[in-house]
């Protein structure tokens, strides 16, 4: 099977507390975009999330300085995670075998569909898990994965109750 299809055809697992800990995250940092990574283990046709990781919002101005719009953008448009912090969770999920397998954010009081600018820096690969803050209470969750042509396909959530860890 080519590449792009297998990958389209794949879903996202969870547990409840992982939803938990991404919607805490964002109603913590409302109206703020919060952000943070998905430490787990791709399968053959899923990935397992197993470890929630928030970061902190890098964005500021310097970050800014690299978009031409960037007097209207703030924490509230966008984020960033540092490298360092990527890193950090890179190691730390080696030594238990675990890999970076997407990024969530929060769109604070918009829909949880990936922006232009979402799409355009996404990396292959990487799930987009996108939590909807409204009015400071998240509600609507959803993941996305680019397909072959750089563009964002929904990817479904799988929510398990007991989580079986290779
Ligand atoms: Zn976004």
């Amino acid at each position: 099977m080519p590449i792009a299809e297998k990958r389209f055809s794949m879903v996202i697992k969870v547990q409840p507390q992982h939803l938990q800990a991404i919607g805490n995250h964002a109603a913590n940092t409302y109206p703020e975009e919060c952000c943070g990574l998905l430490l787990g283990v791709v399968g053959e046709g899923d990935k397992q999330v197993v470890e929630v990781w928030p970061t902190a919002n890098g964005w500021n101005e310097e970050t800014a300085a690299e978009f031409s719009d960037a007097a209207t953008l703030t924490k509230e448009r966008r984020y960033v995670i540092a490298p360092e912090e990527m890193l950090r969770a890179h190691r730390q999920g080696r030594e238990r075998q675990l890999s970076i397998i997407g990024i969530f954010h929060s769109h604070p009081d918009g829909t949880a569909v990936p922006s232009e600018c979402d799409r355009a820096l996404a990396w292959p690969e990487y799930s987009y898990i996108i939590v909807s803050v409204v009015q400071g209470h998240p509600s609507e969750i959803r993941s996305w994965c680019l397909e072959a042509n750089h563009q964002f396909q929904p990817e479904p959530i799988i929510v398990e109750q007991t989580g079986s860890v290779p």
